[in-house]
């Protein structure tokens, strides 16, 4: 079926407002990114915060079936979702559980993250209780300035636990402060983080995974891949123009609404909250189910009326031009981009729409603006595979396109 014809049966499932997300574009960039590796070097595809709003279930689904090894999530609660889901791969959970977390992490077979001694007391006891022995990741700090241990106290906890039959040293990791763009701070971690390496093997201990780098440093410094590297905006196409065209990435993920009333206006009329934009011109306007809860983040146009408006919007202009400053004052209407108008509410933005023929309600609106990770975690997720639908998430739970049509039929 086309997707045309499938346009009453999506508008059906998910309403007015969906995240699109394309199963196939994300295996594609899996791939893409597996081919930066040398042979032996695992990818951890991350899908923290909900796989950065395309969806952790599916993402971790298509990452997996690329060739992704692990999965990385935050917390526990995120781990044990993808287990309900079925998803048997190693998962790595980058916050260290609490206590009263430590059971069903072990029990599920999420792979902990130790950053300080505490934690590898609890971890312990919860797997002496469970009969197992459990591997963990230890987590270094070298400069970010959050989690983990010092280097030297990294040493030490791994020599003791060595000794401890309840859970063994199965990985050791630390995470990049600057993301690649400052490669000395960068280097400076890295050599913390090999001196760690080194103070473990004088001590006999070599972890299976050995792993440091996150997106941007996958590009930038190949030769810090070690054993595994943990991807999220890489796998998600969020990173320049210039790295996502270099390494063939495809971008997996649209926000797309419909049109839910279009109006004829006069010149002069106030349109949305605050009152404060007036039509410079009569007017067609399009109202969109999209707005500041669902991460539509779009500043909208509206006369300059302090000096300090204007000088920010010529700013903007000029920056706008040179490249520097992605301003994100459009929306997308029949292949048209257009400008949002008023004050974008919590659910609904007005789009002007002047001038472009035959817009109706109904109609489908493109929001390129939206961040990934602001988009709102209710809006419902359709997936695609090359533009074809076949499961969708909403707030009624997961249906499969095939049982929803076969339902129907
Ligand atoms: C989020 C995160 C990553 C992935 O970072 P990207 O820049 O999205 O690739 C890797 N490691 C840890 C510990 C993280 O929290």
């Amino acid at each position: 079926m086309k997707r045309a014809a499938l346009s009453d049966r999506i508008a059906e499932i998910v309403g007015p407002r969906w995240v699109e997300v394309d199963t196939a574009a994300l295996e594609h960039n899996v791939r893409q990114v597996l081919g930066l590796l040398r042979p032996g070097t695992e990818l951890m595809a991350v899908v923290k915060s909900d796989a950065y709003g395309l969806g952790a279930v599916e993402t971790a689904r298509a990452a997996v079936a690329a060739g992704a090894s692990w999965l990385g999530v935050t917390t526990v609660e995120e781990g044990l979702e993808l287990r309900r889901h079925g998803l048997t791969a190693p998962i790595l959970v980058f916050a260290p559980p609490l206590e009263a977390e430590a059971p069903a992490c072990l029990a599920y077979g999420l792979t902990p993250t130790v950053t300080h001694r505490d934690v590898a007391e609890y971890l312990a006891r919860a797997a002496r209780s469970l009969g197992i022995a459990a591997p963990v990741h230890l987590k270094v700090e070298t400069g970010l300035g959050r989690l983990g241990l010092e280097p030297a106290a990294a040493v030490e906890l791994a020599r003791e636990m060595a000794a401890w039959p309840e859970i063994f040293l199965e990985g050791v990791y630390t995470h990049l402060a600057t993301a690649g763009l400052n490669s000395a701070f960068v280097l400076r971690q890295a050599k913390a983080f090999e001196a760690v390496l080194v103070g473990l093997e004088d001590v006999g201990i070599r972890p299976r995974y050995r792993h440091i780098c996150n997106s941007a440093a996958i590009v930038n410094h190949p030769d810090l891949h070690y054993d595994m590297v943990r991807a999220g905006n890489l796998l998600y196409a969020q990173v320049s123009g210039r790295v996502r065209d270099r390494l063939g990435l495809r971008d997996p993920w649209q926000v797309r609404a419909r049109i839910l009333q279009v109006r004829d206006v006069p010149k002069g009329e106030p349109v949305g909250y605050g009152a404060d934009f007036r039509t410079s011109r009569a007017s067609t306007l399009a109202v969109i189910p999209l707005g500041f809860a669902d991460g539509l983040g779009i500043v909208p146009a509206r006369s300059p009326r302090r000096f300090g408006e204007l000088a920010r919007a010529v700013t903007k202009l000029v920056l706008s031009g040179l490249g520097f400053y992605r301003g994100h004052y459009t929306v997308e209407v029949n292949g048209r981009a257009v400008p949002l108008v008023g004050r974008v509410a919590m659910q609904m933005a007005i789009a002007d729409v002047t001038g472009i023929p035959g817009v109706r309600s109904g109609d489908e609106v493109g929001a390129p603006a939206l961040r990934r990770v602001n988009t709102g975690a209710r809006l419902p997720r359709l997936y695609t595979r090359d533009g074809v639908p076949y499961r969708a998430r909403t707030l009624a739970g997961e249906i499969t396109f095939d049982e929803w049509l076969g339902a129907e039929g």
